[in-house]
């Protein structure tokens, strides 16, 4: 059942038979092909209904000669989502059937778009010849095709996977962890993952980005909770599998049924389930990946403007999924990323090899996708051609990898199969330029099977052979105005005109006499007419099977193939990566077993390649200064006005993370990266518009699970908290979980915040480090210097920002006035760091109370002596629960006491 999907599902309801065609509702649902119900009374209609049946939750395509026609609620949603014409059957009845239709030859195209749609399309044929068949035509669903399960390259995204997933817990016993599955079916590929909970398990299954996801229908909760976290995956709840050993081979037997029930015996050759532990991959869960832009930029949720966008330089499909894999689970083994570092650094220095190795692979097509389709007995004459061709590159690209001599490439080279028994087999049989069906012929070459030699002479020489024939029986006979002819009807005959007749042999048979002349044939003539008129059958039905035999001689090899394809996916990714760092001038990083993270000359590496050459500012981030092992900072502020640069500069290092332990160079002068083991991201409420349901509230539920989850291994960026509650609750909670941050979890973090009060903090804590994005102050405006230094800002520079954004002259005046007021009112004589004082205070230090520590000197010295009328109305202040207008209100209420006081 298809739980989710823009429309509702187009199943059966179940409408009573007489159920009245209301205005509103439209034509109902039969539901029973028995029933009395006019619609279910031709036995065509019985069949189709039969099939409906057999999928409710899939449009039914029901082959009609040229046709596949929809009927009823199905007719009415493909005529709505493929702009079709919606007409009806049986019109003069008293029940229409609502009916749409597309041309069979076009079908592909509005399959796609019902795929796209979130739809499933079941596709019944006509699984008998129409000439041959006595009564209705038999017809059979032959295949559902659901968004999870596209095989057609049309359809599918050629640099990405597309995953069918499913999800499996035991429901009797949550805490035993929850199994992950997820297939390609276009190139076979079959993984499997355990997660501890419901919730790790959706932030997996988010990075997987499934295009469908599947659920045992008897666990509402998961269902629910899948329903909830995957937006672009199309939901379908089946049964639950039964007899396995765990959560995962659970999991994976759910999709493994589901593509045989699917494909309706038509095997896919799926691989043997590959396990991916959690721990063995670093964790980027859904909010990083969305902030980091990996593979979709906020601002469209595109590939273009990503990371992944940038860094791809592969050449071919499968180089191209590889590297997105790469991308969205880096490693978290030291030697495992070194060696992709030595092999892009052997490409990086040898610019030759790099240019020969990319020139070979970009006549490499798609070999997994293209080896699936010949082992599943669905890849064409092209296919096959394209496999081939692609297969002899290889022994070029083994060559050049060993000529370099570094050891990462010629180990790599080793892994380039050839696979020389599969391209040699279709060499051998196929012509050079094969037409893309097998439905006219001209496939197999010639001099590779005898008997197709045959019909192929008897096609060529047909016409020869009659003119020679007839040439032959004229001198015979002596009858120099014979003829033989060829109609429809009578086949290839002799004609004789009437004067003739007497120089007829007797050996010569009548076949028809005409008013002038007679039509003989002889037992010659004959054989030769079967043959001519059986020989284009029969040569493309040999075709046919030769080819078929070609194509499983390809498929025995498959195993190897898929390897071979494996290995140049892995060889296109590395030489991508080294054409990357070559063009951008990336460095290798040294990765390390320890906490340390260096960044000299970081830049940015998707603005940087949107800004002017050299015109992006590189900067310094380090968490561990001190190579004498003394212990560096751990969790650095950045303040800073806004636009100056602190997001960029917070996640350019989380980008060269990544980019370090997925394998790449970096857009570094030089990088010394610990591994990583998580990356964890929380972007403040005005940054995550994108998204549109930033609220206060989603944004402590991430920040919590980063304080729950971050380790001391981790690298947290925290963009911006406490945006989305009033001044006093927003730098409490930053104030607080910078702290426990630095305290507690131990994580490499970086804070950016304008609240430049949380610069204190170093003051307080021994490793916290402050550094500001330094702006130069002309005349009142401000300039962007980009350049991160040490140091806190020492004022939040709204109103120079405001100014430069255009706010108008008197506002921006007005708002210096009371920033002034307020500066002046809440100052205090001492500058100690006062906000991250515990709980212990007295009356008086109440007056401490100071949200503008750094700003200038105080105007006025604040009064000593017992509780007065200014204590006592500050005591009964809530500040959790002032808005920043009360507060301002509180400021002038405070400044008239103040006032009365002093008067006094
Ligand atoms: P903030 O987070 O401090 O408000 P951003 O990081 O969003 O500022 O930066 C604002 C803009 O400034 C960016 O979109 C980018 O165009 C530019 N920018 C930021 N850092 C740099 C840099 N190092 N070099 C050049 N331009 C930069
Ligand atoms: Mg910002």
């Amino acid at each position: 059942m298809t739980v989710r999907s823009p429309h509702p599902p187009s199943a059966p309801a179940a409408a009573p038979d007489d159920a009245p065609e209301d205005a509103g509702g439209g034509p109902r649902w039969v539901t029973d092909p028995a029933s009395p119900h006019p619609a279910a009374q031709t036995p065509m209609m019985r069949q189709y209904l039969d099939a409906k049946l057999q999928h409710p939750e899939a449009i039914v395509l029901f082959r009609m000669g040229d046709f596949y026609e929809t009927f009823f609620q199905d007719a009415i949603d493909a005529a709505h989502l493929l702009e079709l014409t919606l007409t009806s059957r049986n019109k003069a009845d008293d029940a229409p059937i609502p009916m749409a239709g597309v041309p069979h030859h076009a079908a592909a195209a509005y399959i796609r778009r019902l795929l796209e749609a979130g739809r499933k399309v079941a596709v019944c044929e006509q699984v008998e010849d129409p000439r041959e068949a006595k009564g209705l035509v038999r017809r059979e669903v032959v295949r559902v095709v659901t968004p999870g399960l596209v095989l057609d390259d049309d359809v599918l995204e050629s640099r990405s996977n597309n995953y069918l997933a499913a999800l499996w817990r035991d429901a009797a016993h949550p805490e035993a962890g929850v199994g992950l599955a997820w297939v390609d079916a276009s190139t076979g590929e079959v993984r499997g993952t355990q997660a501890p909970d419901l919730a790790r398990a959706l932030d997996e299954l988010t990075r997987i980005d499934p295009a469908e996801v599947l659920v045992d229908r008897g666990d509402a909760a998961a269902v629910q909770a899948v329903r909830a976290a995957l937006e672009r995956a199309v939901l379908s709840a089946t049964a639950a599998p039964t007899g396995e050993d765990d959560a995962v081979s659970s999991a994976a037997a759910m999709v493994t049924e589901y593509v045989a029930e699917m494909q309706k015996g038509g095997a896919l050759p799926l691989r043997p389930l590959e396990r991916q532990p959690l721990d063995g991959v670093m964790r980027l869960g859904p909010a990083t990946v969305r902030n980091l832009e990996l593979v979709r930029s906020l601002a469209d949720g595109r590939r273009q403007g990503s990371l992944l966008a940038l860094l791809d330089q592969t050449r071919t499909a499968m180089g191209g999924r590889l590297l997105k894999q790469w991308l969205l689970f880096p490693l978290l083994d030291v030697e495992a990323i070194r060696a992709r570092h030595d092999a892009v650094a052997a490409l990086v220095d040898d610019p030759r090899a790099r240019a020969l190795v990319r020139e070979a692979l970009a006549g490499v097509y798609d070999l997994e996708r293209l080896v699936t389709r010949a082992v599943a007995g669905t890849a064409g004459p092209r296919d096959l051609m394209a496999l081939a061709g692609s297969l002899e590159r290889i022994p070029d690209l083994a060559a050049t990898l060993a000529a370099t001599g570094a050891p990462a490439l010629t180990a790599l080279a080793a892994a380039l199969d050839p696979v020389p028994e599969a391209s040699a087999a279709v060499r051998r049989a196929l012509v050079d330029d094969p037409p893309a069906t097998l439905k006219e012929g001209g496939v197999i070459r010639e001099g590779c099977h005898p008997e197709l030699d045959e019909l192929l002479s008897i096609a060529r020489d047909g016409k020869s052979w009659f003119n020679d024939y007839a040439a032959r029986l004229r001198e015979d006979s002596g009858i120099a105005s014979l003829k033989i002819r060829y109609n429809n009807v009578f086949g290839y005959f002799i004609e004789v005109t009437k004067a003739n007749l007497h120089h007829v042999p007797p050996t010569w048979l009548r076949k028809q006499t005409l008013a002038n002349a007679e039509r003989y044939y002889t037992p010659e003539l004959k054989e030769r007419e079967d043959k001519v008129l059986g020989a284009d059958e029969r040569r493309v039905a040999l075709e046919q099977e030769l080819f078929e035999a070609v194509r499983a001689e390809v498929a025995a090899h498959g195993a190897r193939i898929q390897a071979a394809a494996g290995a140049i996916a892995r060889l296109d990714a590395l030489a991508g990566l080294a054409e990357l760092a070559h063009r951008r001038g990336y460095v290798r990083p040294q990765i390390e077993d320890s906490l340390a993270l260096r960044v000299e000359g970081g830049r940015h590496p998707v603005i940087e390649s949107l800004l002017p050459a050299g015109e992006f500012v590189p900067n310094d981030v380090s968490f561990d200064a001190s190579e004498a092992g003394a212990e560096g900072p751990r969790l650095v502020v950045i303040t800073g006005p806004n636009m100056a640069g602190k997001s960029t500069v917070m996640r350019q290092v989380a980008l060269i993370v990544v980019m370090a332990q997925m394998g790449s160079f970096v857009p570094a002068d030089h990088a010394v990266v610990g591994l990583v083991d998580q990356v964890f991201t929380r972007v403040g409420a005005s940054d995550d518009l994108a998204r549109g349901r930033s609220t206060f509230m989603v944004e402590m539920t991430e920040t919590a699970s980063i304080l729950t989850e971050a380790t001391s291994r981790s690298l947290v960026v925290v963009d911006e908290i406490g945006r989305g509650t009033s001044t006093y609750d927003g730098v409490s909670i930053a104030w607080a979980v910078a702290e426990h941050l630095h305290d507690v979890t131990g994580a490499r973090t970086l804070f950016a915040t304008h609240y430049h009060e949380l610069t204190e903090l170093a003051a307080t804590r021994p490793r916290v480090a402050n550094m500001t994005i330094a702006v130069k102050e002309w005349k009142e405006d401000i300039i962007f210097l980009r350049r991160l230094v040490a140091g806190g800002a020492n004022r939040s520079y709204g109103i120079q920002v405001a100014r430069l954004a255009g706010l108008p002259t008197p506002v921006v005046a007005r708002a210096t006035e009371i920033l002034a007021n307020l500066e002046a009112v809440t100052l205090d004589r001492d500058s100690r760091p006062r906000l991250a004082r515990g709980q212990r205070r007295t009356a008086s230090s109440i007056w401490q109370l100071n949200l503008f520590a750094n700003s200038p000197a105080p105007a006025e010295a604040p009064p000593a002596g017992p509780p007065d009328a200014l204590t006592e109305r500050l005591r009964a202040v809530d500040p959790d629960r002032l808005t920043p207008r009360a507060a301002l209100d509180l400021v002038y209420e405070l400044r008239a006491l103040l006032a009365r006081q002093e008067a006094s």
